[in-house]
């Protein structure tokens, strides 16, 4: 035992179900997590989740929460060694605990050979790119002659991202100059790691591939959707994507199950997406587990996204993924200037009562992720108005 076990309070041991259900084990507490709990409950699954904080996200609804830091090997351990499975609400548990994972023999998806790929865009593009898979032209950065020659040939503006622990746009400039990085440079020499520089890409909108793949190897993709991003945070999501290419549509879920294949992906699969003008698309980045861009299929879909993927980590056969409708629109509600949400359910759903709401017990801050709405029909144009009524009035954005 180390010292760093002292920060983990032990909560309540996951309690198994008896007719021999796992329990599944999620580290970190946020929203991903928690709304796995539903369809946990619905399948008779247990769920344990290391969490950040008693009053995590998913920790205020899963009762065996014991608390600690992803980043603390003893506490990672012995959350594990009482779940059959364990799997990720993000992308930030480092490789020493993943390793020392796997040196335990415990069972995770993704592994740390598949994750890698979604925590280090660097070593992202360099395996897309050895795949054939079509990516904007990139480089690795070290220095500012670097910068000014990458820049030189692709073209400026150019796009500058931490190859780790970026996400909602932090880790992502888009600069005139190698002079607008020199902070990052700096960081990047002092931690000998360089830096993801790539063009900026004039694309006509933002796609996503979603799929879940399980360890035998079978998988299921939802349709092409279209993620509509708001100061690079994704704010609505289009499902399916409208008016898409049929042939791009199948070209982009094919290169999504190869990425999964190849990459040996388990659990779901986000590809996002970059459409470009002329039926083309480049692959922006890969995240490996449910996504934003997979919300929607809560209510759209006949297997939803935090179904599948428990049903992909305990490698048991693959829901549908068949939409339930013509269109599905997520809207994301972010955190505003009033801390009260609650209020706005007597308005919104007296409004409109086909709304399904998913909020995520997460204290206001404004910009952050604090739930989402999905409404689904036939009239694309006006779910889209209804979806951003719903949200703007529960975050508060609009009064009427
Ligand atoms: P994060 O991991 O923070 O979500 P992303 O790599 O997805 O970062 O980038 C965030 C947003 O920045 C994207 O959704 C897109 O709008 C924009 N972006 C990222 N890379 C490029 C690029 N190469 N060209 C143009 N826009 C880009």
């Amino acid at each position: 035992m180390t010292g760093t076990t002292a920060r983990a309070t032990p909560g309540k041991p996951p309690r198994r179900a008896p007719g021999g259900f796992p329990v599944v084990g999620i580290i970190g507490g946020g929203q991903l997590a928690r709304m796995c709990a539903g369809p946990a409950v619905e399948l008779g699954l247990t769920l344990s989740v290391l969490a950040e904080a008693p009053d995590a996200s998913a920790a205020l609804v899963i009762p065996s929460a014991p608390v600690g830091e992803h980043t603390d090997v003893d506490a990672v351990l012995a959350f594990a060694r009482e779940c059959d499975v364990v799997t990720f609400d993000h992308e930030q548990v480092p490789a020493d605990v993943l390793t020392a994972l796997l040196d335990a023999g415990i069972p995770m998806h993704p592994t740390p050979d598949a994750l890698v790929f979604a925590q280090d865009k660097l070593a992202m593009r360099e395996r897309l790119t050895a795949l054939g898979i079509p990516c904007p032209r990139w480089t690795a950065a070290h220095t500012a002659v670097d910068v000014e020659a990458f820049g030189a040939e692709v073209g400026w503006p150019i796009v500058a991202k931490t190859p780790r622990g970026g996400y909602d746009g932090k880790g992502v400039r888009v600069i005139d100059s190698a002079a607008e990085l020199t902070d990052w440079l700096e960081r990047a020499a002092a931690e000998d790691s360089p830096l993801l520089l790539e063009e900026k890409v004039g694309f006509s909108r933002e796609l996503a591939v979603l799929l879940a793949r399980s360890p035998s190897g079978q998988a299921a993709a939802w349709p092409v959707v279209e993620t509509v991003q708001t100061d690079s945070i994704c704010t609505e999501v289009i499902a399916p994507a409208a008016d898409l290419d049929p042939d791009l549509a199948a070209r982009a879920t094919e290169a999504g199950l190869r990425i999964a294949g190849e990459l040996g992906v388990t659990g779901v699969l986000a590809v996002e997406l970059f459409e470009l003008p002329g039926g083309e698309f480049v692959v922006n980045e890969l995240a490996m587990r449910p996504h934003n861009s997979g919300h929607w299929s809560m209510d759209g879909a006949i297997t939803g996204q935090f179904e599948q993927h428990l049903r992909a980590v305990l490698d048991l056969p693959l829901g549908s993924p068949k939409p339930r409708h013509r269109w599905t629109v997520m809207g994301n509600i972010l955190g505003g200037e009033h801390p009260e949400l609650y209020p706005a359910y007597r308005h919104v759903m007296a409004r409109d009562p086909e709304i399904k709401a998913h909020l995520y017990g997460k204290g206001v801050r404004p910009g952050r992720k604090i739930g989402h709405v999905n409404v689904s029909g036939d009239d694309l144009a006006d779910l889209r108005e209804r979806a951003r009524h719903a949200a703007d009035y529960i975050e508060g954005a609009i009064t009427e």
